[in-house]
C-alpha cells in the first residue's frame, strides 16, 4: 500500500517524521510521500528512518497556492530541495505565516480569548511551517474549544474573526516552481472543502495545459460522486489519479494513514517522471 501525502510536526501533523514512517510501517505501507506545508525540512529524517524500518519515502510538499482569492493545496513530488527558485517561494509563504500570526493573536484576544504569541509558538515544534492548526491547539490548550475542529468553525475558518490571510504562490507559478525543481504536481483535494466550485473541470484542463501532472482522487473530502467524476476526468485528460490519508496525526480525525491510497502503476509514473526530470 502506499500513501502519498502525509504530514508531521514540520507543519501541522503531531508525529515527528521518525514517528510518522514507523506509524507507517505498523500500518504496513511499502511507501508514503511526506508533504508538509511549505517545507521539505522533515525529508531527512523520515527517509533516514524509512531505510531503517523498510519504508519508502518519496520527498514531497504541499505547497499553499492561490487561484482566484482562494487557497489551492498543491503536492510535489519528488522536487530537489535545493532549486532556489523553489526554496525562495517556500520560504516567502512561511515568513508570511510567521508575520500573520500576531495579526490573528490580535483578532483574538479582541474577542476576549487570552491567547498569547508565545502560547501559540508551543505549540509547534522548533522550524516548524506555522499554521491555524498551532493557534487551535494553543485555544485547545486554554479550554476555549474542544478540539481543532471547533477552533476553525468558529473563530479561524476564512470570514471567522480570527482568520488573517498570508502570502500564497499563484497556482501556475506552483506548478512551473515545481516543475523546474524536477518534481511533480498534483492538486490535493480538488474538489474538497473550499475548492469544490472553484476548480472546475474547465479549470483543472486549462491546468493540465500548463503542466499539472495529476490530482489527488481518494481523499476524504471527496464523497463517492466526486472520486467517480474526478476519475474519469484524470483518465480523459492524461492525468495521473492519486490517493491519500492526508494524515496529520491526532491533529486530525478521520484521516489515518493507509485510509487511502495510490495504486503501484502510478507511483511508478510518478517516479518515472521525476527521474526524466531530475536527469
Ligand atoms: P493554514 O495552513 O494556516 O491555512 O491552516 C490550514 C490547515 O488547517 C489545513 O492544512 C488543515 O490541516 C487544517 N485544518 C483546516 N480545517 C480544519 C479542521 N476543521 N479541523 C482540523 N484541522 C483543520
Ligand atoms: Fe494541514
Ligand atoms: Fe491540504
Ligand atoms: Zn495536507
Amino acid at each position: 500500500m502506499i500513501d502519498l501525502h502525509t504530514h508531521s510536526n514540520l507543519s501541522d501533523g503531531t508525529d515527528t517524521p521518525e514517528e510518522l514512517v514507523a506509524a507507517a510501517a505498523r500500518t504496513g505501507l511499502a511507501a508514503i510521500a511526506l508533504c508538509d506545508h511549505d517545507t521539505m525540512d522533515g525529508i531527512p529524517a523520515a527517509q533516514t528512518a524509512g531505510a531503517l524500518l523498510g519504508v519508502e519515502v518519496l520527498p514531497g510538499v504541499e505547497t499553499s497556492t492561490v487561484w482566484e482569492d482562494s487557497t489551492v493545496h498543491l503536492l510535489g513530488f519528488g522536487c530537489d530541495p535545493d532549486s532556489k527558485p523553489l526554496a525562495d517561494a517556500l520560504q516567502r509563504v512561511r515568513t508570511s505565516r510567521v508575520e500573520r500570526l500576531p495579526k490573528m493573536v490580535d483578532a483574538l484576544r479582541q474577542a476576549n480569548i487570552p491567547i498569547t504569541l508565545d502560547d501559540v509558538v508551543a505549540k509547534a515544534a522548533p522550524g516548524a511551517t506555522l499554521g491555524r492548526p498551532h493557534v487551535a491547539d494553543a485555544m485547545v490548550a486554554l479550554g476555549v474549544v474542544p478540539s481543532r475542529r471547533e477552533a476553525f468553525d468558529i473563530w479561524l475558518e476564512w470570514g471567522k474573526p480570527g482568520y488573517v490571510g498570508h502570502y500564497r504562490i499563484p497556482l501556475v507559478q506552483g506548478i512551473a516552481l515545481i516543475r523546474a525543481a524536477g518534481g511533480v504536481t498534483v492538486v490535493a483535494h480538488p474538489w474538497g472543502h473550499g475548492t469544490r466550485g472553484l476548480l472546475t473541470r474547465e479549470v483543472l484542463a486549462h491546468l493540465a495545459h500548463q503542466g499539472l501532472d495529476g490530482i489527488e482522487v481518494d481523499h476524504n473530502d471527496h464523497d463517492e460522486t466526486a472520486r467517480a467524476e474526478l476519475r474519469t476526468f484524470a483518465a480523459g485528460h492524461g492525468l495521473l489519479a492519486t490517493g491519500a490519508s492526508d494524515y496529520h496525526g491526532s491533529g486530525k480525525t478521520r484521516h489515518p494513514l493507509g485510509c487511502n491510497t495510490t495504486s503501484r502503476e502510478v507511483y511508478d509514473a510518478i517516479t518515472a517522471l521525476i527521474k526524466a526530470r531530475r536527469a
